[in-house]
């Protein structure tokens, strides 16, 4: 009764203020706020919040936020251990929410070495003979990132383009040498790969994938999609024949590396497209010693018999401190990749007659794991490409959805949803399946879209974020790490300018983001997709505390300078898990210089 009494001021206050205008107060009132443990003064904060959609100060109290304002309200959540950051006027986001990658695969990429920037494959085979005079008698050489697409020069002599594999053989004869695609979606493999793979020339082509050939019939070393499967599996009993004390090392810094990767670009959460029941058990004991970033992951199985009895077990939401939830099933492919015309599409391609590219794990799999799924409330995130690849997804789900009408609140997504017959784009609004999309795939992709699809498909049917927003669907961003760098500046940049060439061009512009609409997508939807819009993707009291510094504000800055702008704080759970060496030191106004790596094929 006692505080009851003491707290009617408080409604009153706002009606009869006057009441205590001669200076009389009540005891203990106000009563002293908490302590906060971090306050961020002197910011420009986006908080995605419509009730309070914009504040100078956050207050964060427990890894959660307590409190938005002016510097003058939130000054008073300062106590004697409270630790106060002065922003000088930066550009403060909630986190952002990587919305489609692959974890472990970033890690080995980082371990790996790096072929992408290689001007052409010459330079390739320089980068890998340095490699194998490192490498010890019989260590594979594993490469990630090539494109010949960006190649200054084609390789000579080639088969369309590709390189002969006798450049590669000569400089490692004894080492097997894996090279990968950009795309994700084909390796290149020297002649001791193949030949631990059991890869020959009378190798038939497997489902769902293709040994590229020389005009004599050899196998090249080029392996699309499935084909390259016996060189993974090759190089796996490598990795198992290691000793145990070697793999485990190995892996655990595959996971320091990409979580440090990520948050040191504004990543604080993950959401990671493909892990192994045994991975999620080996990342359960790795998050229970506490980790930097927050990881949701999508299960990658192949064996539907595996899935049917164990799927149940892996409902896990908010372990460790929200660090790890598992969602659901992905990222089984319903299709390939466009660069190497194994995209499914209802259509042939423009520069391959008679070729419409393929169906890889059977929509018959696809429909059984489905069914899983909503049998046991769990998501689906499906891979699909070409515009045949998504009409059978949006078919398939629409069955299970029939059949189990509780999955549809699970908020199925379709990941890249790339090509889309206009017929099939209103459908994921209607169904309420999410796109899952990434911005940066549009502008690497750029050059090669009209010469694989023609015109009117890619101007009706490539990327078509703005239509599918308009039509009421949510539309993700993510980069599809390692396929991608993991740095959502490049990517907020194509996804609202939809520029390549170094910003002198662009592709079909009308389907390019707001800038409200781009921080959306990494952010609140992003939240949404994965189930958790409770706690992630906006700045509202008593959500996770997890926050981006930008030295630049990414809603009002010309877009040339979106490039320039760098993270300087990454917060996650109230703890600064990034901070760029100098932050401190920066003063509003200041930009970088752009992108290095930022560099598009012309
Ligand atoms: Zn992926």
């Amino acid at each position: 009764m006692k505080s009851f009494r003491k707290w009617v001021p408080v409604i009153a206050l706002g009606f009869a203020g006057a009441c205590f205008a001669d200076g009389a107060s009540i005891a203990g009132f106000p009563p002293p706020l908490q302590p906060a443990d971090l306050v961020l003064l002197d910011a420009t904060i986006v908080t995605l919040d419509p009730l309070q959609p914009q504040a100078q100060a956050v207050a964060i109290r427990e890894g959660r936020i307590a409190a938005l304002g002016s510097d003058e309200a939130i000054r008073h959540y300062v106590g004697a251990k409270t630790q106060v950051v002065d922003l000088h006027g930066a550009f403060v986001t909630p986190g952002f929410i990587e919305g489609h990658g692959h974890l472990m695969d970033t890690g080995e990429a980082l371990m790996q070495v790096d072929v992408g920037k290689a001007a052409n494959w010459d330079e390739i085979v320089a980068i890998v003979k340095a490699a194998v005079a490192k490498a010890k008698p019989g260590e594979w050489i594993i490469g990630q990132g090539w494109q010949q697409a960006k190649w200054n020069k084609t390789p000579q002599p080639n088969v369309d383009g590709l390189p002969l594999p006798a450049s590669l053989d000569a400089i490692s004869p004894n080492n097997p040498v894996l090279l990968n695609h950009a795309s994700g979606h084909g390796i290149y493999a020297n002649a001791q790969a193949l030949k631990l793979a059991g890869i020959g020339d009378n190798t038939p082509d497997p489902a769902g994938g293709t040994i590229v050939r020389d005009a004599q019939g050899h196998a090249m070393g080029m392996l699309r999609d499935s084909a390259a499967d016996p060189v993974f599996a090759a190089y796996n009993r490598y990795l198992q024949k290691l000793p145990a004390s070697e793999q485990e090392a190995r892996r655990e810094r595959a996971l320091q590396l990409a979580m440090q990767n990520e948050v040191s670009k504004g990543i604080t959460s993950f959401v990671d497209q493909g892990e192994s029941f045994e991975t999620i058990d080996w990342m359960k004991r790795q998050f229970a010693k506490g980790q930097p970033l927050r990881l949701f992951v999508y299960i990658d199985e192949k064996s539907v018999d595996k899935l049917d009895k164990h799927l149940k077990e892996y409902r896990i939401d908010g372990y460790a401190d929200h660090h790890l939830s598992v969602l659901g099933l992905g990222e089984d492919v319903s299709d390939g990749a466009l660069g190497t015309h194994s995209a499914w599409f209802l259509e042939p391609y423009n520069d391959a007659p008679g070729i419409t590219g393929k169906n890889v794990t059977a929509m018959s799999d696809l429909a059984q794991m489905a069914r899983i799924a909503a049998r046991d409330g769990f998501q689906m995130a499906i891979h699909a490409i070409g515009d045949r690849a998504n009409r059978e997804l949006l078919d398939l789900y629409q069955n299970v959805f029939t059949q189990y009408p509780a999955a549809t609140a699970k908020r199925w997504r379709i990941e890249h949803a790339q090509h889309l017959n206009p017929a099939d784009v209103p459908r994921f609004a209607g169904l309420g399946v999410i796109a899952s999309m990434q911005s940066i795939h549009t502008c690497s992709d750029a050059p090669m879209v009209v010469p694989h699809l023609g015109e009117q498909r890619a101007q009706e049917g490539a990327y078509m974020w703005k239509t599918l927003i308009d039509s009421g669907a949510i539309v993700l961003d993510g980069t599809d790490t390692p396929v991608e760098d993991t740095n959502p500046i490049p990517n907020f940049y194509c996804g609202v300018t939809r520029a390549y060439a170094h910003g002198k061009k662009t592709f079909y512009p009308a389907q390019a983001k707001t800038r409200m609409q781009e921080l959306q997508s990494y952010t609140w939807n992003n939240a949404y997709a994965i189930l958790a819009e409770d706690r992630l993707g906006s700045l509202t009291p008593g959500k996770l505390a997890d926050l981006d510094v930008f030295s630049g504000n990414l809603l009002t800055l010309p877009a040339e300078d979106i490039l320039r702008t760098r993270v300087l704080y990454t917060i996650v759970g109230g703890k600064i898990a990034y901070r760029r060496d100098g932050a401190e030191h920066w003063r509003k106004g200041q930009l970088s210089e752009p992108m290095p790596e930022f560099d598009h094929a012309e």
